[in-house]
Formats: structure tokens, sequence, C-alpha cells
């Protein structure tokens, strides 16, 4: 990671595992005081008591406890620096994948519960954040789409759908944010070793598969950047893993 000069304060949604808890260790080694968020409260306290991380359990699909996050970063450390808008669930079962998907499981109360953790909660936490962001001279967040989020991954639609959304709000929002100082840019990574993807794929050694840090240090040289409403792509098979994704300009229409 690189010097991230004055001490900053960084918030990580999904903090319990895998990208989340790669992010709290990274940042914590930097010196970054963090606030560690997940439903999972076994898994955050594993990994305050390893990192010294403070954390807070809930719910980051609900409105309110992306409200009650960002008051708690501030009781704690007065500001907020680093959004890591990181939690997310797959539309489908990692098992079931394999398989294409059949119309039979094209459930509407999924889609809802998929729709709440993967792309409200980006939205919540980004209006949750701003104010207390543009207070302290701006700020960074991150969210954690997919490349789902530029491709179709059709054998997940409900996934592949939250993931666009989260690049669009992303690009959407930026020039508002940037009038406050605050930038917003989306990662999306291809398949990565953690809980998510399933124990299965995990054995097998796929070489094919990221590490966690490595996603987890693209997402902090990011937010460290000065550019804003960009997606990038982080790839096992890339050199550099991270890259721009350049948008097709659709004539009369901004990029
Ligand atoms: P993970 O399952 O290891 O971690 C996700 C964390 O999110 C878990 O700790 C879980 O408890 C938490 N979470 C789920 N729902 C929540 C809720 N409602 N409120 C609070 N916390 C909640 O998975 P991961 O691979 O580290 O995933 C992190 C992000 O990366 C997700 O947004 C995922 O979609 C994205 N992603 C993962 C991969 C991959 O291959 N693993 C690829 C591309 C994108």
């Amino acid at each position: 990671m690189g010097d991230l000069g004055k001490k900053k304060v960084a918030l990580v949604t999904g903090a319990a595992s895998g990208i989340g808890a790669a992010l709290v260790r990274q940042l914590t080694a930097d010196n970054c005081e963090v606030l560690g968020v997940d439903l999972n409260e076994e898994g955050l306290t594993k990994v305050a008591a390893e990192t010294g991380c403070e954390i807070l359990t809930g719910d980051i699909s609900d409105q309110e406890f992306n409200e009650t996050a960002v008051t708690n970063v501030s009781d704690l450390f007065g500001s907020l620096d680093l959004l890591f808008l990181n939690a997310g669930i797959l539309g489908r079962k990692i098992e079931l994948q394999i398989n294409d998907l059949t119309p039979d499981e094209l459930d509407p109360s999924q889609y809802t519960k998929v729709r709440a953790i993967n792309f409200d909660s980006v939205v919540f936490g980004t209006l949750a954040a701003a104010p207390l962001m543009a207070a302290n001279n701006g700020g960074s967040i991150i969210a954690t789409a997919s490349i789902a989020g530029l491709a179709a991954w059709n054998r997940d639609p409900f996934y592949t759908a939250t993931k666009h959304a989260v690049v669009g709000w992303v690009r959407g929002i930026a020039p508002a944010l940037h009038a406050q100082r605050i930038s917003i840019n989306a990662i999306c990574p291809g398949g990565v070793a953690t809980p998510l993807v399933g124990i299965d794929r995990l054995q097998s050694a796929n070489p094919n598969l990221l590490e966690p840090e490595q996603v987890a240090k693209a997402m902090i040289d990011t937010a460290l950047e000065e550019g804003t409403g960009k997606a990038f792509t982080v790839k096992a098979d890339h050199e550099p893993v991270r890259q721009e994704y350049h948008f097709t300009q659709i004539e009369g229409f901004p990029v």
C-alpha cells in the first residue's frame, strides 16, 4: 500500500470476511482508524481481536443502520476519510451456478433481498456518509461491484443486475459528490478466493482466483487517487491486476 499520509479514518462494510477483512487488515496495518461493519458478529469479533479495529454489527441493507454506522464512526473518530461499501451476496447459490439458470429459480423475494444488500446499501451508505465527509474536507468512497457489473454473468442475473446498478450509481452520482470534494469509484473484481465463491472452488486452487488481499490493495490504491466516477476491473490474469474500464461513448450523451 502507498503512504496514507495523515492518519485516516475508514469505514468498511462486510468486514467480517473475505475482501472486507483483508481491507481492515491492510488499513489498520497502515495506521488508519477503522470501523468494521457486518451482520456476522462472530467474524467481526475475530477481525477486531486480530487488528484492533472498532466494530458494529448490523444489516447494511437498512437505511437507518447506515446512518447509525456513520454516527458511530463520527462519535469514535470525529471524521470519515475512506468509505468501503463492500458487503454483498450472490443471487444464486454458488453450487447451483455450475448449471444454467432455470425460470423456476426466478424468485421475487430473492431478487428483493439481493438488491437490498448489494445495491440499496451502496446508495444508503453513500448518502449517510457524504455530509460527514463534506464537513471534513471531503473523502473517498469505493464500492465493490464485480466484473458482473460490466459483463452479463447469466448464471446469476439478480447479482448481475445489482452490480450493474452499483456501477451506474457510482458514475451517476460522481459529479454531485465531486462538488463536495468526495470521490466515488467502483471496483469490479473477477473471482476472488473468499467464502462467497464456495469451499470447493477454494480447495481447487483455481489459478484464476484473486486473493482478497489483492482486491483490498486495489481498492485502497483507488481510494487514494484523484479520479472519480470510474470503474476498475481487478483480474487475476491481468498485468497490472487493476485496470480502468473504458465505457463506449454514445453520441450525444455523456460517457
Ligand atoms: P464474503 O462472503 O467473504 O464477505 C461478505 C461479507 O458481507 C460477509 O462477512 C457477510 O456477513 C457480509 N454481509 C452480507 N450481507 C450483509 C448485510 N446485509 N449487512 C452487513 N453485512 C453483510 O464475500 P467477499 O467475496 O469478500 O465479498 C465482498 C464483496 O466483493 C461483495 O460485494 C461481492 O459481491 C464482491 N465480489 C466478490 C467476488 C468473489 O469472487 N469473491 C467477485 C467480485 C465481487
